[in-house]
């Protein structure tokens, strides 16, 4: 073996002079936290000795890190200290050294290796006892103990006066601080259904508390195994985790699609396409019927706005969050699994949450040494992607409450006993919600119909609404895709599997074409990857003044005292949406025509989701609050003729009457029946005899 302390001297006195200089003046200064050096691998340990030393590291880290550690100890320094405890610590690995999580096996055992996932979870960082102190209880006599387990290893007896009990001074143990954390998988690396694999990786010294749930990191370090315990016995399985030497945390967000020259010019004459946003919009669930703006919707979110960081230090969230209300089996569930198949980083889960943490954070209790664990949920895992949240009405309450601030802030916050930390959740929200009754019905608000508070939807740039009306034209184009996509699969099948098949292939991959996504799914997550990470464009004076007009002729289109029909939430909307119109297409400019296409999405969603029944107008307190102006109006007038009625009996108000009165002022008797039965529901009426009313006063 090269290996030595000797060695290791040499190499540390050759490339890392200034690192070790400023590590000896941290330790004059009394700086006791940052006591590591970061050896590079692929810079400096590929090259000494042809790679040799590195090698070395790879096969036999313990020894050799032992040697690493050793040698920094010895390595002159121009301040001349000791550089005792210190680290070595080695980082950029070359990638045949990387292993995927589901790739472990008991080769890697004892090896150095790097993996790289997300952030899960992790723990309160807390010291570990390295060095235990004892007394002896009989004669007093201090006894040191190495420890390495979890629990603490006592001496055999002691060598004074042969007596086994013992008594242990925390105080004057030595630790160091320790955390354990779990990186998973990159959710987007994940083929349909599979779930991902994760491992605990410990940590230990300086890098103990240096990474959140929701980070993308490489973890460099040793696989250790551990027999599983049943009980007091130790089992024969094994159980894996890393012994952390060094943390990567990954700063870019596309980056982890590597662009070619070739693939370049690829997206460039895509991007000049005329036929772009129908070919993009079809290349979106093409197996899909329909949908078009639902789909063009979804493409913009891909592309998403600009985040932008203002000169006051207010953030604005470019991520779009888009809603699908709708009957069940309109293909909602559908859309948002495809949608995890293109998008670059997404994460895919359902209201209810498959983890502890639900769709955005929590603090739990480890389950093996009790320290409180900071989880992430889906939202917080989504960052920097999309999240696609089906069922999104059926979420916990605790995630209720946080989606607000994951929605806007895009950040978690977390505090719980020990844990106090806010999060990133920097991500697009797709979710996808079913009728409280089953059904969607048009003549009642949104907000009645489905279990999402009015503050949560209005945090929705887009609401759709998918419903499924029977529509013979439509329903006969549907069946005959639906069925055509089926009998395509069920020949795909069977000539894969049946060796007499009857159907040639190419006849098949003519048939095929017509459900294959126009634009390669390979291809457009380059060019979303590309157009997010370079294409940043401007409003231009024109597009500015389209976007002012629409929202004041929403604004204007009803007279004085009439309800708000569109806000300063949809005015951002607009422009998240038009920036990311004109990013699809690679421009630098947000003109006219981006507001055009945008204006009319929009329209369409507001014409689903709130146009009042009752004067035809759109109207957002409709959509999100459930009461438009219209109602409102009707509502006092009718609490108002209670109220005068009731005073002159002490049976309450007689309905008969109540109905009369509000004819008088124009309310029909349905219309009156419902909002009596409205406010009785909501605890502003009852009834103290049947069919008889009063107001109920908070007083
Ligand atoms: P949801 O989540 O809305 O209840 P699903 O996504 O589970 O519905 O869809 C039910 C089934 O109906 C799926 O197999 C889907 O492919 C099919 N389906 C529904 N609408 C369409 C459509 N417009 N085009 C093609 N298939 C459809
Ligand atoms: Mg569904």
């Amino acid at each position: 073996m090269l290996s030595s302390p000797e060695i290791w001297r040499e190499f540390f006195e050759t490339y890392y002079r200034d690192e070790i200089n400023k590590l000896a003046s941290r330790i004059l200064s009394g700086d006791g936290k940052n006591r590591s050096i970061y050896v590079n691998y692929l810079n400096d340990l590929a090259i000494y000795k042809e790679g040799r030393l590195g090698e070395e590291l790879v096969e036999h880290p313990d020894i050799v890190l032992k040697h690493a550690d050793e040698g920094l100890r010895l390595a002159e320094n121009i301040h001349g200290v000791e550089l005792d405890g210190c680290r070595t610590r080695v980082v950029n690995l070359p990638s045949l050294k990387k292993v995927l999580i589901r790739d472990l096996r008991s080769d890697h055992i004892a090896k150095f290796i790097a993996i790289e996932g997300i952030v899960r979870k992790v723990t309160e960082v807390r010291p570990r006892i390295v060095t235990a102190v004892f007394i002896c209880g009989i004669c007093g006599k201090r006894i040191e103990v190495e420890q390495e387990d979890v629990t603490v290893k006592y001496p055999y007896e002691c060598k004074a006066c042969k007596s086994k009990r013992f008594i242990l001074v925390p105080e004057e143990c030595k630790s160091v601080d320790s955390q354990r954390i779990k990186i998973q998988e990159y959710p987007e690396n994940l083929r349909g259904g599979e779930q991902p694999q994760s491992i605990d990786v410990y940590l230990e010294g300086d890098v103990a508390g240096k990474v959140n749930p929701g980070d993308r990191v490489i973890i460099n370090g040793i696989v250790r195994a551990k027999p599983r315990a049943a009980g007091s016995k130790k089992l024969l399985h094994m159980d894996i985790h890393i012994e952390g030497n060094s943390i990567e945390v990954l700063q870019q967000e596309y980056e982890e699609f590597e662009i070619t020259e070739e693939d370049r010019e690829e997206i460039m004459r895509l991007g000049e396409d005329p036929e772009l946003y129908t070919k993009i919009v079809k290349s979106i669930a093409p197996t899909i019927y329909g949908y078009d703006d639902i789909k063009l919707a979804i493409a913009l979110q891909l592309f998403g706005g600009i985040p932008k960081k203002l000169p006051d230090g207010t953030e604005i969230r470019g991520d779009i969050h888009i809603l699908l209300v709708g009957d069940p089996g309109v293909a909602k569930s559908q859309l948002l699994r495809y949608v995890h198949r293109v998008a670059p980083r997404s994460v895919y889960t359902t209201g209810k949450g498959t983890t502890t943490a639900g769709l955005t954070a929590t603090a739990v209790r480890d389950e093996v040494d009790g320290r409180w664990t900071l989880e992430a949920g889906a939202l917080v895992l989504a960052d920097k992607g999309i999240a696609l949240v089906d069922e999104i009405d059926k979420m916990r309450s605790e995630d209720r409450s946080a989606l607000h601030e994951a929605m806007e802030q895009q950040t978690v916050t977390v505090a719980k006993a020990g844990i106090n930390a806010i999060l990133r959740a920097r991500c697009a929200l797709l979710g996808a919600a079913n009728p409280k009754y089953g059904r969607f019905d048009r003549y009642l608000p949104i907000a009645e119909q489905i279990e999402l508070s009015p503050t949560l939807l209005s945090r929705f740039d887009l609401i759709f609404v998918m419903t499924d009306d029977p529509d013979e034209e439509r329903d006969a184009i549907l069946a005959k895709h639906v069925l055509d996509t089926h009998q395509l699969g069920e020949k795909l099948e069977r000539m894969k599997n049946v060796a007499t098949s009857e159907y040639a292939r190419e006849a098949l991959e003519i048939e095929a074409k017509r459900v294959e996504p126009v634009i390669d799914p390979e291809l457009l997550r380059k060019y979303i990857a590309y157009a997010k990470r370079t294409v940043f464009p401007v409003l231009t004076e024109e597009a500015k003044e389209r976007i002012i007009e629409f929202y004041l002729s929403l604004r204007g289109r009803v007279k004085e005292n009439s309800p708000v029909p569109i806000t300063a939430r949809q005015l951002e909307a607009l422009i998240r949406l038009a920036e990311a119109s004109a990013r699809l297409r690679l421009s630098d400019r947000i003109t006219v025509e981006d507001v055009d296409r945008v204006i009319s999405i929009v329209r369409r969603s507001l014409e689903q989701i709130a146009v009042d029944p009752e004067t035809g107008q759109i109207d957002i307190d409709y959509a999100y609050s459930g009461t438009s102006k219209s109602q409102r109006d009707k509502i006092v007038v009718i609490k108002r003729i209670v109220e005068e009625l009731e005073k002159s009996t002490d049976k309450g108000a007689p309905e008969e009457m109540i109905l009369e009165r509000a004819e008088e002022h124009g309310i029909d008797r349905e219309k009156s029946r419902e909002i009596l039965y409205k406010m009785k529901q909501r605890g502003e009426l009852y009834c103290p005899k049947p069919n008889h009313y009063r107001v109920v006063h908070n007083d």
